[in-house]
């Protein structure tokens, strides 16, 4: 896909946010006229209602207030552009949204990354996408069944790593997930592999305790090959808005979670969430699911999601430039 297609994709999967944020606020503004305090805090609901979250709305809106006293603005284009730069401030964070192309550091190799979330967030979906794009940037790609929970989870993984065209590595239903990994990371260390994807369980139900089952195999693959993981992607259902935050919470306590990719974004409003997330829990979004297929995950790009938000110049100069 070209730059083009990706980002109308990108623009698609985000039209519903679009709409409840800024939508609703650009419809407030123009019909209100008037440029005052009163007028804010009816933008400052609509974030609120948009899954924006407290801390960060308020945020926000204190940013505007100070730049309507100072500076005097009377256009509801201007109120609507001033908006755009907080957003576009709030997300230059952690490096967060730099990424452009799926890319692994040189060294070392293999590049391990395990993948953790609960159940029906996207993970094994997630999973079959990036080992897609790693496999088309290059790179030889091995995936490791470690949610040996689930009944047909080695079934679905299976059906992902063909599409993918990548190795699969797995044991029976039941068997230690932390065996698996390490299994895993020894064939794809044989192999001269270049990424290793772990995928994990995602029960909260159960006795079972996850989280220590999670640290386990992150203890193992560090036994394997110290230093791994090297990346722990947490996968999250952009539609459970401001429970999402809870979960990363949740998660990065047990693993040291280094980035997020938010998924099914393209059925949802609450993409508002990518601001919260990214505020209060200071954790780069790293990937955005925008639907079903292979080929619709996108790394997040701070720019383009701007541009998409408030549905400017889709060429603009600067984003024609990166
Ligand atoms: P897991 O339990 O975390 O491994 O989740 P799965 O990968 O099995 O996915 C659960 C459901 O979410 C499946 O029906 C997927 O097709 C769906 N799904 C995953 N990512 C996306 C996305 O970006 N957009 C949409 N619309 N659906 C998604
Ligand atoms: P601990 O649980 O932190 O004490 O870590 P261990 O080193 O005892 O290993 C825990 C689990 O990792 C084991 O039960 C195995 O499932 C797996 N594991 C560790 N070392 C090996 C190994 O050499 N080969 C295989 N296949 N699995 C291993
Ligand atoms: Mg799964």
């Amino acid at each position: 896909m070209g730059f083009l297609d990706t980002f109308k994709k990108f623009k698609t999967g985000l039209s519903k946010t679009r709409d409840t944020l800024v939508g609703k606020i650009d419809h407030l503004v123009r019909s209100k006229g008037v440029i005052d305090e009163n007028l804010l805090d009816n933008v400052e609901e609509i974030l609120l209602a948009g899954d924006v979250g407290v801390a960060t709305t308020s945020l926000i809106i204190g940013n505007m207030k100070q730049r309507v006293r100072e500076d005097k603005y009377e256009s509801s284009d201007q109120l609507v552009r001033l908006l755009k730069d907080e957003i576009a401030k709030l997300l230059h964070v952690n490096g967060a949204g730099e990424e452009d192309l799926f890319t692994v550091p040189d060294a070392p190799r293999p590049h391990v990354i395990m993948v953790v979330g609960i159940n029906g967030v996207g993970k094994t979906t997630t999973i079959g996408k990036l080992a897609y794009n790693y496999k088309n940037a290059g790179y030889k790609v091995v995936i490791g069944a470690a949610d040996t929970f689930r009944a047909a989870a080695n079934e679905q993984l299976e059906i992902w790593a063909q599409r993918a065209g990548v190795d699969l590595i797995q044991q029976g239903r039941g068997s230690d997930p932390a065996a698996v990994a390490f299994d895993s990371l020894s064939s794809a260390i044989a192999r001269s592999s270049d990424v290793v994807i772990i995928d994990t369980a995602g029960r909260l139900h159960t006795k079972t305790n996850l989280m220590e089952e999670l640290k386990k195999i992150r203890r193992v693959l560090d036994k394997r090959m110290p230093g791994a993981p090297h990346e722990v992607l947490l996968v999250l259902d952009a539609s459970t808005g401001q429970n999402g935050l809870q979960q990363v919470r949740l998660f990065s306590e047990a693993v040291e979670v280094t980035g997020l990719a938010l998924t099914k974004l393209d059925g949802t409003a609450k993409g508002g969430i990518i601001l919260a997330i990214t505020h209060e829990l200071k954790i780069p979004v790293k990937y955005i699911g925008v639907g079903e297929q292979i080929d619709d995950l996108q790394p997040f790009n701070r720019k383009s999601f701007v541009e998409a938000l408030f549905e400017t110049d889709i060429v603009s100069s600067e984003l024609k430039q990166s």
